[in-house]
């Protein structure tokens, strides 16, 4: 019987728990958990034995695939697979797969609730702005992408992305005009970043991109820090007072930016979540640790590889 090792630091909901326990029951799999671990080694003394990991933001690096001696699968329950050592794992015969779009429409329901809130001037009594009507450039026309271009039918937004990996054709399947130069993104009232941290994205959005963006516009990151380089918006934030940044990936100079800007200034012009919010929702997590489980199950009946994402080939 294969077993299967939940290794969450950050534990799921207990309905995705319950339900990845029963899905490994009916699929003859052994089931174990270790939630809320403090250390790495108490990590890797856990996946000695498991032939399965399931994990979400865990950090597997070198020493834990060189520990976890019987596994043949990892699947990260979400979409970015940064925190694990993808050359490890392929070095170990290791399969990784991720779990893509199963928390996009919590992602792309934050990103609109956040916009409202920012627009309505957090609600604090005073007249805001609707986002009706405004023009939504997407960074990125993967999954997160998609679901925004649903929910923004309801505002009736224009949509454009920018996505060189994909045809005009299948961007405009997606309900978004393609757009084939980063600058014209950046004309757009609202610009979403939905993008992996690759060598071509990491610090892509700097102050030259920013200053294109019309009076009132907004930026929003809900998909990686590496992605905007922070100094560019300390920088225009004090030419452009009516830009405003939205980001579910933390900003580490936020104390420099009061400093410069002042505290009333920064409320106005910036909302940080506590970091990586966008996913967390009990759909979310139920959609996403099921599907973990399930492609599991298949690979260890069919070997199936279905999201690989450390090549076919070792
Ligand atoms: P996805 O893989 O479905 O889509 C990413 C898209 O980016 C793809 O279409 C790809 O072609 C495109 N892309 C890659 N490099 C590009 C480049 N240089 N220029 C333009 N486009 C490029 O991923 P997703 O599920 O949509 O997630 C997008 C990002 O959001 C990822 O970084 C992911 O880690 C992050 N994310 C964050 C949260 C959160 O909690 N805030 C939740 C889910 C995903």
């Amino acid at each position: 019987m294969p077993s299967v090792l939940l290794a969450t630091f950050k534990p799921f909901n207990k309905i995705a728990v319950d339900g990845i326990e029963k899905i490994c029951k009916d699929n003859g799999l052994t089931f174990g958990k270790i939630e809320g671990y403090k250390t790495q080694e108490e990590l890797y003394s856990a996946a000695e034995s498991a032939e399965a990991c399931i994990v979400r933001s865990d950090k597997l690096d070198e020493e834990f695939f060189n520990r976890a001696k019987n596994l043949k699968i990892v699947v990260r329950a979400g979409a970015g697979v940064d925190t694990i050592d993808l050359d490890a794992a392929s070095k170990h015969h290791v399969v990784v797969e991720n779990t893509p779009g199963q928390n996009a429409n919590a992602v792309a329901e934050m990103v609109f609730a956040l916009l409202i809130a920012m627009k309505r001037n957090h609600f604090d009594a005073t007249s805001g702005r609707e986002i009706r009507g405004s023009t939504l450039g997407l960074y990125g026309c993967g999954n997160v992408s998609r679901a925004m271009i649903e929910v923004s039918k309801g505002f009736a937004m224009k949509c454009y992305s920018y996505d060189p990996f994909l045809s005009d054709e299948q961007i405009k399947e997606c309900g978004a005009e393609p757009l084939h130069d980063l600058k014209e993104l950046f004309k757009c009232d609202i610009v979403s970043l939905h993008v992996p941290a690759t060598p071509q994205t990491i610090n892509s959005i700097n102050e030259d991109l920013m200053s294109l963006m019309p009076e009132n516009g907004v930026l929003v990151d809900a998909a990686r820090s590496e992605v905007i380089d922070e100094d560019s918006v300390i920088s225009i934030f004090q030419k452009r007072p009516d830009l405003g940044y939205i980001s579910d990936v933390g900003f580490t100079k936020i104390d420099e930016l009061r400093e410069k800007i002042g505290a009333a200034q920064l409320k106005k012009q910036l909302i940080v979540t506590p970091k990586k919010m966008g996913a967390q929702t009990l759909e979310s997590n139920v959609n996403a640790g099921l599907t973990a489980i399930k492609q599991i199950s298949a690979y260890f009946k069919d070997g199936s590889t279905i999201h690989q994402v450390n090549g076919k080939a070792f």
